[in-house]
């Protein structure tokens, strides 16, 4: 189980670290909400614990922020705030479990099984990337664009997940090079650029908005405007 916990205080994301590693499940802490937001968008995790007073963006705008991305990953919210306008907000944002500090830390564990459970008896989601109408769905292992489903190669798809999981950012052929065949090329070598083509004519020359974009003495951007 890995599990993401958002929260500004050390010394509680801290114990609540612990206690989880205790239990043998991975976590990473982010002690903001825009760290927290770059975490919950690039990797697939089973649990989301989050804080509501946080420095940059709050949990609840996280929350409303990842449920617009269709991360779909169960969230418990963790705050001070316990009066129902607080839990309804919550839940409005997109939270599936709301939990008042101070807290039992058995009780946190008995919620985030709970949520976890019926998260993977609804056969979780979570594992889909999304940027406009086009969907990466990790666990079938297909692309579709505006429903369609597309037919991608390993190379093809391990290539596509990257940039999905990149949107937004510039990332040069020598970053795809490294992440997605996990080696160096020569720089030289059109190797890349070669299968960024091929990628381009599946998910992209058929459709009027283009989502990979070339930035000229850089590399490649994925963005939907
Ligand atoms: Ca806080």
């Amino acid at each position: 189980m890995k599990v993401l916990i958002v929260e500004d205080e050390p010394k509680l994301a801290g114990f609540v670290k612990k206690g989880l590693e205790e239990q043998a499940w991975e976590v990473d802490v982010a002690y903001d909400g825009q760290m927290g937001s770059s975490l919950a968008l690039s990797n697939p995790y089973d649990v989301i614990i989050l804080d509501v007073n946080l420095p940059k963006v709050n949990g609840f705008q996280l929350a409303t922020l990842l449920r617009n991305e269709n991360i779909r990953t169960p969230i418990l919210m963790l705050t001070a705030l316990g009066t129902l306008g607080d839990k309804l907000a919550g839940f409005d944002a997109g939270a599936d479990d709301y939990l008042v500090k101070p807290f039992e830390f058995q009780e946190l564990i008995v919620r985030l099984r709970a949520l976890q459970k019926r998260s993977s008896e609804s056969g979780s989601v979570s594992n889909l990337l999304k940027i406009a109408d086009l969907e990466l769905d990790l666990n079938e292992r297909v692309a579709r664009r505006d429903g369609n489903r597309i037919e991608l190669t390993a190379k093809e798809f391990g290539l596509l997940e990257y940039f999905m999981r990149n949107r937004g950012r510039v990332v040069s052929r020598v970053d795809i090079a490294e992440k997605v065949w996990d080696i160096h090329f020569d720089t030289g070598t059109n190797t890349i650029d070669v299968y960024v083509n091929f990628l381009r004519k599946k998910i992209d020359r058929d459709f009027p908005q283009k989502l990979i974009h070339t930035v000229v003495g850089m590399g490649y951007i994925m963005k939907d405007s």
